[in-house]
């Protein structure tokens, strides 16, 4: 079956150029991609990518980018109690013992997705605003005026989806009463901090990470706290870097000479969703965030949305017209038992991480047996089941 689907991809944010450029580089498809945003760009923060995200980087071609802009962590990650007592090895590889999990900045990551896309894929200052479809085709309009037409439509547009009251009745999303204080100190203020591992610090109700990103230049830390407030969630809320540290006081003094050094830091109110039931409503289905946030506590939202985009991508590349809806559906199939599962993973990791168990040992034994879920999730790729369904769409 000859596949020249045209594709559109609403959202420019990890999931969407992602998505954009597997179905380019890996299936040969004609896709554009709007995003709201007058540029392209994130606000400093990191992000962590691991190996079951990172194989699909690499089959794109983008490994060598990874490796340039990443900052790879090794054997020397750990966890530790608020006091600084090492708790267990945190899992930095796959059950190969491949090695790819990399801190990386988001700027960095989004800049590096955004320019390995076809020449005038990606279109800015659009924000969606409609849509609708037929029989036969799927289209979108903007609120600047424009419109577009496409065999499908996939909306990668966040967590505050537009377009996903298309596929689904309207819900809100849950938040989960903490909120993250993140930000970036550059690694001259912190000479000692080492560039070279992923380590976090677990207490009563908080807990602190810090990573290395752009090749160890920069120390990405976030440090989860309760609130009682709702915030919406943002990257640009103003945090206080008092705060943050009276948040952390009386913690291992390692915590006090990274945070002493923070002069600009950002809150933002940690929020997910129920798993869906389905994402997907003939030409139109959801990627990423949009079609399932999650909480933090397994760095899995980004990695998840690349496994969606390299899913996606497989199976369409079997696909024509007529068969895309229900490519579409073999897709969603394939992606929902395991990003529910990720999503309520990630739920309990947090309330791990957070101790809610009043005996710290029963807590420290979770974290350690917990590798073994980490290399599961590193294990899977996704590529040969989409090609299972895709084969099965054929047949
Ligand atoms: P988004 O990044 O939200 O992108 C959506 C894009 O769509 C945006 O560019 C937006 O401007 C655009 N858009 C929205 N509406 C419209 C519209 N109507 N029209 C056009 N464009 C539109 N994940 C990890 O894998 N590893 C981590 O270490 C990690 N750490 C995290 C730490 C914190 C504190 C938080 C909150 C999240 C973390 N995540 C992590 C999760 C990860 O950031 C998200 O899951 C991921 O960025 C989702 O990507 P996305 O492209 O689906 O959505």
């Amino acid at each position: 079956m000859q596949s020249r689907l045209d594709v559109i991809v609403v959202g420019g944010g990890i999931g969407g150029l992602f998505a954009a450029n597997a179905l380019a580089a890996a299936s040969g498809l004609r896709v554009r991609i709007y995003e709201q945003a007058p540029a392209i760009g994130e606000i400093g923060a990191g992000v962590f990518l691991t190996p079951n995200s990172v194989r699909h980087l690499k089959r794109i071609g983008l490994e060598p980018a990874v490796q340039k802009w990443g900052a790879r962590v090794g054997g020397d990650s750990r966890y530790f109690r608020e006091d600084g007592t090492p708790i267990a090895p945190v899992q930095v590889t796959d059950s190969s013992g491949w090695n790819a999990t990399f801190g990386m900045h988001r700027a960095d990551l989004v800049q590096m997705l955004a320019d390995a896309l076809p020449v005038g894929a990606l279109h800015v200052g659009h924000r969606c605003t409609g849509f609708e479809q037929d029989a036969g085709k799927a289209r979108v309009s903007f609120a600047n005026g424009a419109s577009a037409e496409a065999d499908i439509v996939i909306a990668a547009d966040g967590i505050h989806s537009e377009l996903r009251r298309h596929v689904f009745a309207s819900s809100e999303p849950v938040f989960s009463g903490s909120v993250a204080y993140r930000g970036l100190v550059p690694h001259h203020r912190v000479p000692d901090w080492p560039t070279d591992r992923w380590q976090m610090w677990l207490g009563k109700g908080r807990h602190f990470l810090a990573f290395p990103v752009r090749a160890g230049e920069l120390i990405n830390y976030v440090g989860f706290v309760p609130t009682d407030e709702e915030m919406k969630e943002s990257w640009t809320a103003p945090g206080d870097p008092d705060v943050l540290r009276q948040t952390f006081a009386g913690w291992d003094p390692r915590i006090h000479e990274l945070l002493k050094e923070v002069q600009l830091t950002f809150r933002w109110a940690l929020y997910d969703r129920e798993p869906l039931p389905s994402w997907t409503r003939q030409r139109l289905s959801l990627l990423g965030d949009a079609a399932h946030p999650m909480l933090p506590h397994l760095g899995q939202g980004a990695n998840q949305s690349i496994e969606d985009g390299m899913a996606l991508a497989t199976i369409l590349a079997r696909a024509d017209r007529a068969s895309a809806p229900q490519a579409l559906l073999a897709y969603e199939r394939l992606r929902r038992d395991r990003v529910a599962q990720v999503q309520r993973g990630a739920r309990e990791n947090g309330l791990r991480y957070d101790s809610v168990h009043s005996d710290l040992g029963v807590r420290d034994a979770e974290i350690t047996a917990h590798a073994a879920f980490r290399r599961r999730l590193y294990d899977h790729d996704v590529v040969p089941y989409a090609q299972a369904a895709a084969a099965a769409l054929l047949a």
